[in-house]
């Protein structure tokens, strides 16, 4: 592969001297779970989101689960509570919600933002709605007054799904004046996972909020549901962050606004250049600082999509699909199957992403761009 989709080594290079130094600090600290590791990640992360409250945890995952669980326990939540969330999102905003015992409601996307459109929220609001989970997917922030003029209208909490979405800085302030993708509703998912902007050597996450008491339940419900040792006051889970990947955190932490910022250029570079007729370009964004373009992705058109694919990877280039399969159309969620969401799954069938990651260079994203050109769909 001359432009591989995503290569990790590659994309860690720049760090490497950096990371393993951290790597045997932690090492040779004796101190393989909690401490100053983690403790200085979530306060460089509570700087940096404008947010009082960070908690470092497993996976991107386990933080969605842990806010939702977390409510349920402080009893702003209840079993069979209805959140609404966008159609189009990885399954994993979706698993969160079901595992906290409720209700998932999909509402379908804006074609243009490819997420959550804020004028169909309404419509799938019942008596039992609680909450509404945002997903930033692709990097875009999905917020403004709109979203926030329902949740205080019909009382919801807003939970942001911002695990593709760290650095992202949007032009409506958020509920607490937050201006930071993760930190603009109550409470916000990080995730580390390798691939994600920040991404660890390993699973991680966090949870942001500017609630004290979220704030505390989730750290107790992540540590087996213990407020002080061998003192258990929840039915808890062992959701920690390990040391050894907030020390690397911290690190590429660091350098996040510079790597955003690429990716942003890199994103104009395929926008003014890609000119083949068959490819939908995604927007940009009105405000570029709403979006951090975890992922660039095109809509391929009259079911060319595989083709495309096919005839890129002939000539070197590797690319992705997020997500061919929406949620509601998974196996385990034939509960889901009904709902009508006619632009999630319009657009599962044209979507493909282009290498957009570090180690992809400009020069890379001129040439993959003239490569689409001269293809023939
Ligand atoms: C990656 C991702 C998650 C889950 O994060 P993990 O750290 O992999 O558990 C959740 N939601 C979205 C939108 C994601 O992209």
């Amino acid at each position: 592969m001359r432009y591989p989709f995503l290569d990790l080594g590659k994309a860690n290079a720049p760090y490497i001297e950096d990371l393993v130094k951290a790597a045997t600090r932690v090492i040779d600290s004796g101190r393989y779970i909690g401490g100053d590791e983690v403790a200085t990640l979530e306060s460089h992360l509570s700087e940096y989101l404008d947010a009082p409250y960070i908690i470092g945890v497993s996976n991107g995952l386990d933080a969605l689960r842990l806010i939702l669980k977390a409510y349920v326990e402080l009893g702003r939540l209840a079993p069979g509570d209805e959140v609404i969330y966008p159609a189009n999102t990885y399954v994993a905003s979706v698993l969160a919600i079901s595992d906290a015992g409720l209700k998932p409601v999909p509402v379908d996307i804006d074609e243009d933002t490819l997420n959550l459109d804020f004028n169909l929220i309404e419509a799938s609001i019942s008596p039992l709605t609680r909450a509404i989970m945002p997903v930033h997917l692709y990097g875009r922030i999905t917020w403004g007054n709109a979203l926030k003029d329902i949740a205080q209208r019909h009382g919801l909490l807003i939970i942001e799904d911002c695990a593709q979405a760290l650095g992202a800085q949007s032009s409506v302030k958020g509920l607490y004046n937050s201006c930071m993708a993760g930190a603009l509703g109550d409470a916000g998912a990080l995730s580390f996972y390798p691939t994600k902007n920040v991404g660890a050597l390993g699973d991680a996450g966090a949870v942001v909020t500017h609630d004290p008491d979220l704030a505390r339940t989730v750290r107790a419900l992540a540590n087996y549901g213990s407020d002080r040792r061998y003192h258990n006051i929840y039915l808890g889970y062992n959701c920690r962050l390990d040391p050894i990947q907030a020390a690397m955190l911290c690190i590429k932490l660091d350098h996040i606004d510079r790597e955003n910022e690429s990716r942003r250029h890199r994103a104009k570079i395929y926008n003014d250049n890609i000119t083949n007729p068959r490819i939908i370009l995604p927007a940009m964004a009105a405000v570029p600082s709403e979006a951090v373009w975890h992922q660039y992705v095109v809509r391929v058109k009259e079911g060319q999509r595989d083709n495309f694919r096919r005839q890129l990877d002939n000539m070197g280039v590797g690319t992705d699909i997020h997500y061919a399969t929406p949620p509601h159309r998974q196996p385990c969620y034939k509960s889901l199957a009904d709902y009508n969401l006619p632009v999630t799954d319009r657009v599962a069938d044209q979507l493909v992403s282009l290498p957009i990651a570090t180690g992809t260079s400009d020069n890379d994203i001129h040439e993959i761009a003239h490569i689409i050109n001269q293809l023939s769909l």
